[in-house]
């Protein structure tokens, strides 16, 4: 079939409409440029997106929203108006029947196992720094990087089985990269100093007490973006980008699948905030084999949540529940409605469980069916609910949830930026399109970032840097 080429009136065409993608969008909309969006799925929002089901509102796992940056704040409470909701955090561990606080509050977790578990724990910890001091080992793998700053019996107790859930691989494959960003700062000795120091050891980094949360779930972001852009300019949905034809150091148009017929998209400029690999091998002419290559090593996690309806106002108490045991089958709960009460009917409430997984495995190519009965199962032998309390569910299946940050992940990235850096009008941002483990902040920041980055180009009249820009921020 012969591909449409449509009239080259955009400036901007934008790969992805999750949040990098719309925020570009809307940035670029508001300075007054023809910008096109196209959108694979049915929706925008990629993976910050809220589903609707009966009156029942769950996110594909639960999404708050946090940053330290005040402008992004206003930006999203601009966005939301009246709809923002501040909302206080409070995560758990679950395990062997005992709840932990999450993150970690070391002294809580050392001494939550009795005086024996205790010892261990602390000795082990002066022993692997005492190596530290002595060997002075570079951490490459989660698994050195959690033992040499809390210890053994700390890794093996709370951090082992969580990580090889949600990664999928042995801890010893993990990049440490992936934990030190999560819990950057923390160790049990800098902990323990803290909590003897303040005695509560609240300040510690990563315990944000608050968060932000649109009442209608935080799929309203997207949606209220969205609103932004739609009277000025068009967000494609249901229509995949299966080719990026280039000459030489430009990018001359996309080709898109939009209900079964092909079209071709021209533009001055292209943001992509569709997964790295994807994009890589949908350049034509291709690449040269070392970047395909590399591409094709970049794997991705993915995800199923179930959604559990219930005929209780409340289940638990808290914004998540981690839950690493190998025995239950999920390794993540949230109840929506502690998020914002709007997210089901009144008197009843509902938990999502999020299973990581790959395409193509058990849980994945799971029935629904299966999967709901072996969830329910779960929550009922870790008495969270009763069966005769449940009246439905919902399975959703996400691909590309999480970035797989495997060692030597970092060497694959570094060529495919070092080649993608060659186009002078190819922006990326997000968190698959650059390939990093970026909240909704900074995913939302490179898509700004990206958009102002064009508009500077524009106003100079002169060839675009933003891609170097981009994959030296994503390199860093
Ligand atoms: C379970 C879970 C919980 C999370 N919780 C939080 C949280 O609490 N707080 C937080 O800040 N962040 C959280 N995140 C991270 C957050 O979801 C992301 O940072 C953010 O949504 C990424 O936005 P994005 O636009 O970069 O990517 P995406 O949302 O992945 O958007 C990319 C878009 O590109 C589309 N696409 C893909 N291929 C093509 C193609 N070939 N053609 C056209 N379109 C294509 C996709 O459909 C998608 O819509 C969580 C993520 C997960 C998975």
């Amino acid at each position: 079939m012969d591909a449409k080429v449509d009239s080259i009136i955009n400036d901007v065409a934008i790969m992805g409409a999750g949040l990098a993608g719309l925020t570009a969008g809307q940035t670029l909309t508001a300075a007054g440029r023809a910008v096109e969006i196209l959108e694979s799925s049915d929706h925008v929002g990629g993976l910050a997106t809220t589903m609707e089901h009966e009156g029942f509102r769950f996110d594909l796992g639960g999404h708050r929203f946090v940053t330290e940056d005040p402008s992004l704040e206003a930006y999203v409470r601009n966005i939301l108006g009246d709809d923002c909701l501040t909302v206080p955090r409070s995560s758990k561990i679950l395990l062997r029947q005992r709840y932990f606080d999450y993150p970690l509050r070391p002294l809580n977790a050392v001494f939550g196992f009795g005086a024996v578990t205790t010892a261990r724990i602390l000795a082990d910890y002066v022993r692997e720094r005492l190596r530290t001091r002595v060997f002075g080992r570079r951490a490459v793998s989660l698994e050195d990087w959690v033992i040499g700053h809390f210890g053994r019996t700390m890794f093996d107790l709370y951090f082992r089985d969580y990580s090889e859930k949600v990664w999928g691989i042995n801890c010893s494959r993990i990049d440490q990269a992936w934990i030190a960003q999560r819990i950057q700062g923390l160790s049990l000795g800098a902990a323990i100093k803290k909590a003897l120091l303040s005695r509560r050891g609240r300040d510690l980094p990563t315990l944000a007490t608050h968060f932000l949360y649109p009442r209608l779930g935080i799929g309203q972001i997207a949606e209220n973006l969205a609103a932004q852009i739609r009277p000025h300019n068009a967000i494609h949905t249901g229509t995949r980008v299966t080719r990026v034809n280039h000459s030489g150091a430009t990018i001359d148009s996309v080709e898109v699948v939009q209900a079964g017929r092909r079209r071709v998209v021209a533009a001055g400029q292209f943001v992509s905030t569709i997964p790295l690999p994807i994009l890589v091998s949908a350049l034509r002419p291709h690449p040269p084999a070392k970047v395909m290559a590399a591409a094709a090593r970049l794997r991705s996690r993915d995800l199923v949540t179930v959604a559990v309806m219930v005929n209780r106002p409340r289940v638990t108490e808290e914004t998540w529940i981690y839950v690493p045991e190998k025995t239950i089958p999920f390794g993540r709960i949230h109840e929506p409605t502690n998020w914002s009460r709007c997210m089901a009917p009144e008197g009843e409430s509902l938990l999502v469980t999020e299973y990581f997984c790959f395409r193509g495995d058990t849980v994945w190519n799971g029935s629904d069916a299966a999967l709901a009965a072996r969830t329910i199962d779960s929550l009922v032998r870790l008495d969270i609910i009763k069966r005769h309390e449940v009246i439905g569910h919902v399975v959703q299946r996400i691909a590309n949830a999480y970035p797989l940050f495997e060692v030597g992940y970092s060497e694959d990235c570094r060529i495919i930026y070092t080649y993608l850096r060659r186009f002078s009008n190819l922006y990326t941002a997000g968190r698959g399109g650059m390939f990093r483990y970026y909240n909704m902040d900074h995913a939302m920041q490179a898509g700004m970032d990206a958009a102002h980055e064009i508009l500077k180009a524009y106003q100079s009249k002169s060839a675009p840097t933003l891609a170097a820009t981009a994959f030296a921020k994503a390199s860093a």
